[in-house]
């Protein structure tokens, strides 16, 4: 037995797999050719940030460009100290709340499907450890005992002698060189100890790789003995990449560019552990416009970070990915209005085509795409929808909605269907006030009339209509009822002629209309008013009529 398979007994006793076990029990998937898989990989902080939800989106349309590509979730959890409690639900909720829901790993609290679990690192203890007991039998690993003070007194005096380089490394590293008996003793008088790299790399060297995103980069060769198991004996994230995408048999890597830095490191490892290095697509964080400059959105100051916030204020989960389709791939929108009614999967995706600065978050673009997302919705799609949202957000509503729904889809299908959809509603929280005057129960009157109308004309103009309006009228008889209002109360119905000689009229057809639509909406601007006559019906007419005249009288 050689010193370091002595070694390798010593500081894993337990373990009696070897990595070729792993390579049978997690074979290669036997997908088609050039199926791509790729994964999602968040640390469960009890909270999906809307930056997790575009990688996300970037990894599946990632694999969805080919038949049988895999997306897969993987839980991070080896660092203890920023794991909550049950920090996994609101990850998967939030997934699923956005369409984004994995084909395989972790898919509930406790629940996994797929074959290339356990899919929480937590659980993956035993296959770390014996992929790292492999790489001390080959001289690639080694203990370290160093204490957080050595530490501390090696940067010390790397920072005195002013090295370029500093870190864990060549001659700086002191337990690289300990001998078996020293490294024995140590571990036998229960040191405590990290396992580190025994870094093949050299600062002559550099390293080049070809990032989807963002291109060609080249950087230097990494030559830190970074830690792969900690004291506890859980990896550090580095070591669980490599490790974990191996044997999950990721194709690509699509996460953070925060990483970017670490590639050298990453496909040092895949390397040492003999892997064949994956693909990299690196994106750059969702940036925030603040005071006149930029920065990432920020899980603590700002409450749309959250994919939460999109779905408590009721945007449809169509509506946001919409959006992160425009910030992905600047050619979305062109596509969009050539293919208005395709559904988001049709979108030819390009890695290529992704911006390699942080896209700006906007959230009145947002507003817009929503608007059209919904504007081209169905009634029914709408109520469902609201009806939804309004089931766990607002009982008010949910109530209104739900006790007439002929009633609820009549009010949601005015000037819908069109070939000019009104764009009135972004997000479900705005269903309310713009359905508000349908629903006495929630309707508070305001006849307040444009500057340009007086009561008195006003009045006039409602006694004439409560003579002639009936809610079953077509539209052309109801239009031709208001246009004979108009001139024996001193107003034209002809909006060119009034515009000619403003001074000869009171006003003119439109005028007229406004103060009937402000009597039964309170409103100056509503879709359809024909319509909404129709559907409110005579006596609510008759009365809404009759209450505003009483105001101006
Ligand atoms: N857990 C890492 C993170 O949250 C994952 C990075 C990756 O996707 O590999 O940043």
């Amino acid at each position: 037995m050689s010193d370091y398979e002595k070694l390798a007994e010593l500081l894993f006793p337990d373990i009696t797999k070897t990595p070729e076990d792993y390579e049978k029990i997690y074979p290669e998937r036997g997908l088609s050719e050039g199926a791509r898989v790729s994964r999602f990989a968040p640390s469960p902080t009890g909270f999906l940030h809307l930056g997790g939800l575009f990688a996300s989106m970037i990894s599946r349309l990632t694999t969805r460009a080919t038949d049988d590509g895999v997306f897969f979730l993987r839980i991070e959890d080896t660092d203890k100290k920023r794991e909550i409690e049950d920090g996994v639900s609101a990850i998967i909720t939030g997934l699923k709340d956005f369409g984004m829901t994995p084909d395989e790993g972790v898919m509930g609290f406790n629940e996994e499907s797929g074959n290339y679990g356990p899919y929480q690192q937590s659980h993956r203890k035993e296959i770390y450890q014996t992929i790292a007991k492999s790489l001390v039998i080959k001289g690639l690993a080694y203990p370290c005992f160093c204490s957080e003070e050595e530490l501390n007194s090696i940067r010390a005096e790397q920072e005195k002698v002013g090295t370029p380089i500093q870190g864990y490394f060549s001659e700086w590293a002191k337990c690289r060189e300990l001998s078996f008996e020293e490294q024995k003793a140590n571990i036998e008088a229960g040191k405590p100890y990290t396992l580190r790299l025994r870094s093949p790399g050299s600062a002559e060297n550099r390293i080049k790789f070809d990032d989807l995103i963002k291109g060609k980069i080249e950087m230097p060769e990494n030559i830190q003995d970074v830690v792969l198991l900690k004291t506890d004996g859980i990896p550090t994230y580095h070591f669980a990449h490599a490790v974990d995408d191996h044997f999950m048999r990721t194709t690509h890597v699509v996460r953070g560019d925060e990483w970017i830095s670490s590639v050298p490191l990453h496909i040092q490892l895949f390397k040492a552990c003999g892997y064949r290095v994956p693909k990299y697509a690196h994106i750059s964080p969702i940036m925030k416009e603040d005071n006149g400059g930029k920065r990432k959105l920020s899980k603590r100051k700002d409450p749309e970070a959250s994919v939460s916030f999109y779905t408590e204020s009721g945007y449809p989960k169509e509506s946001v990915i919409e959006y992160l389709l425009t910030i992905a791939n600047s050619n979305f929108e062109d596509w969009r209005k050539v293919n208005k009614d395709a559904p988001q999967s049709a979108f030819p995706f390009n890695l290529k085509k992704m911006s390699a600065s942080g896209a700006l978050f906007d959230l009145n673009k947002l507003n817009d795409v929503s608007k059209n997302v919904i504007s081209v919705m169905t009634a029914d799609e709408v109520y469902e929808k609201a009806l939804i949202w309004a089931k766990a957000y607002d009982e008010e509503l949910y109530n209104l909605f739900s006790k007439d729904e002929a009633f609820a889809k009549g009010i949601l299908s005015i000037d819908r269907g069109t070939a000019k959809p009104r764009k009135d509603i972004a997000k479900w929280d705005e269903i309310k006030d713009y359905v508000s005057y349908f629903y006495n129960e929630i309707y508070t009157p305001d006849y307040s009339l444009p500057e340009n109308i007086s009561k008195e004309d006003a009045a006039a103009v409602l006694e004439a209509y409560l003579k002639v309006f009936d809610a079953a009228d077509d539209k052309d008889t109801w239009f031709n009822k208001i246009k004979e209002l108009c001139e024996p109360l001193g107003f034209t119905p002809n909006v060119k002629e009034y515009k000619k000689n403003p001074e000869a009229f009171k006003g003119h057809v439109g005028d007229v209309s406004t103060v009937i639509r402000v009597a039964i909406t309170s409103r100056r601007n509503t879709p359809d008013l024909h319509s909404i006559i129709a559907l409110l019906g005579n006596d609510e007419i008759k009365a809404r009529l009759e209450s505003a005249l009483k105001e101006y009288k």
